[in-house]
């Protein structure tokens, strides 16, 4: 069948090889020190095998089948090259076993294409490029991690295939008796501007989906704080915007968490006690608000914790399992046994960043309060509940280390 689109297809070939190589250079550069070296090298090696594959056929035009089986089976195994790649980006194991065992049914049925008949061998090899490559686009559509760009490379491939699903129908049923296995017809010019299409844009999406990772991995590291994992004082201001991603809430319970006498832990123990002594009370706080808190570590040993759509009840029954938990949870390190107290202030209003200021401030008063009438207590900001629940907490100084003398004053 002549094309009416009159394209010069060995000129087509070649040009895609050039992009596919052009390619392997930006997959090479994008892999030099990067941790996700294997995704990089499946992409390159994935891109030469294909250009490989695309210089023969550009001589190849109208070709025997013997002289079309290294083409064939190198698109198979370029393909299956690009399967490893997402399954290693998206950190699965797989084997490339399945693709090397496809390229040799290819690779047997191109050789008895006399006995097969060529329609049916031509469309058996292009339903075996378009069954990989729907599973590729299966693989990416179905992971969880929020990157945008694997919707552009599910595209990529789906223009791919939608051309290669053509080309079985032109195969199995338009055209059993075809006498080539690589017609020079429109097909051929269709799949040729897909290929291109294709090679272009999931060249630039895979670039842009490891670029997309490692933006959200270094937002992540930035709003983290190392000793403990919790979020960190410089997250504090984007927490109201968290909240907005988990939870549609218009209001928030907010507990402010300072350990008492915290400098005597440093001092009798060691700045290394004091370091676990941080991560024991952090992980107390995980332990007790699960769920959709938010909790943030904003000083040396203070901490706030957010309740998106939460009362000030609530907060205060957490907040209460947390005190009584840690001052009856003794902290061991090594040869040392370490009791912690905690002060609490709550406060509760509006879930916003314009908000949040205000409710720290409230909290922090509470805080103070806290201290003020002797540790190991919460008080609630009263302007936001009326009877002020927190005047049930007990009052205890921490077991351990002893008060000093005359420090009860919050710094
Ligand atoms: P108060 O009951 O009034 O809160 O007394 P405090 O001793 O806990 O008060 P303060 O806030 O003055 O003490 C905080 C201490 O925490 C001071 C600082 O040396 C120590 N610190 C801050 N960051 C760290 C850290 O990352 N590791 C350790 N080990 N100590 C820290
Ligand atoms: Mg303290
Ligand atoms: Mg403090």
């Amino acid at each position: 069948m002549a094309s009416p689109l009159n394209l010069d297809q060995q000129t087509m070939f070649m040009v895609n090889a050039l992009l596919l190589v052009v390619f392997a250079v930006a997959f090479a550069f994008a892999g030099l020190g990067h941790k996700d070296r294997r995704y990089w090298a499946y992409l390159v090696v994935s891109n030469l095998v294909f250009a490989v594959a695309f210089v023969i056929f550009s001589h190849q035009i109208d070709g025997t089948p013997e002289a079309l089986l290294l083409p064939n089976c190198l698109l198979v195994i370029g393909l299956g090259l690009r399967w490893q790649a997402i399954r290693t980006f998206f950190g699965h194991r797989s084997s490339s076993a399945w693709f090397l065992a496809l390229s040799l049914v290819i690779a047997l049925a191109l050789l008895l294409s006399d006995v097969l008949g060529k329609g049916v061998v031509f469309g058996l090899i292009n339903a075996v490029i378009a069954a990989q490559i729907v599973a590729i686009m299966v693989s990416l559509a179905t992971e969880r991690e929020p990157l945008p760009s694997r919707w552009g490379l599910v595209f990529a491939y789906g223009a791919i295939a939608a051309s290669s699903a053509l080309r079985v129908v032109q195969g199995l049923l338009l055209d059993r008796g075809m006498d080539s296995l690589l017609p020079a017809d429109i097909f051929l010019d269709l799949n040729l501007i897909a290929a291109a299409v294709h090679i272009s844009a999931s060249g630039a999406f895979s670039l842009s989906l490891a670029y997309e990772r490692s933006a959200a991995e270094l937002r992540e590291t930035a709003l983290r704080d190392p000793l403990t994992g919790l979020y960190n004082r410089w997250s504090i201001e984007a927490l109201p915007e968290i909240v907005k991603h988990r939870a549609a809430a218009q209001h928030t319970a907010l507990v402010l968490i300072d350990i008492d006498h915290f400098k005597r832990v440093n001092d009798n123990y060691g700045h290394s006690a004091g370091d676990a002594a941080i991560k024991h009370c952090a992980n107390s706080i995980r332990r007790t608000f699960r769920g959709d808190s938010l909790i943030a570590r904003i000083g040396g040993e203070e901490f706030v914790v957010l309740l998106p759509g939460r009362n000030v009840d609530h907060a205060y029954k957490l907040a209460e399992k947390l005190r009584s938990t840690l001052e009856t949870r003794t902290l061991t390190f090594p040869g040392k046994s370490i009791t912690l107290t905690v002060s609490i202030g709550i406060s509760h209003g509006k879930a916003d960043a314009a908000s949040l200021p205000g409710l720290l401030e409230k909290a922090d008063v509470c805080l103070y309060r806290a201290k003020a009438a002797g540790r190991n207590r919460i008080e609630i900001d009263d302007r936001t509940l009326g009877p002020n629940p927190a005047s049930a907490a007990p009052r205890r100084e921490p077991a351990s280390p002893p008060p000093a003398p005359g420090g009860s004053s919050r710094s």
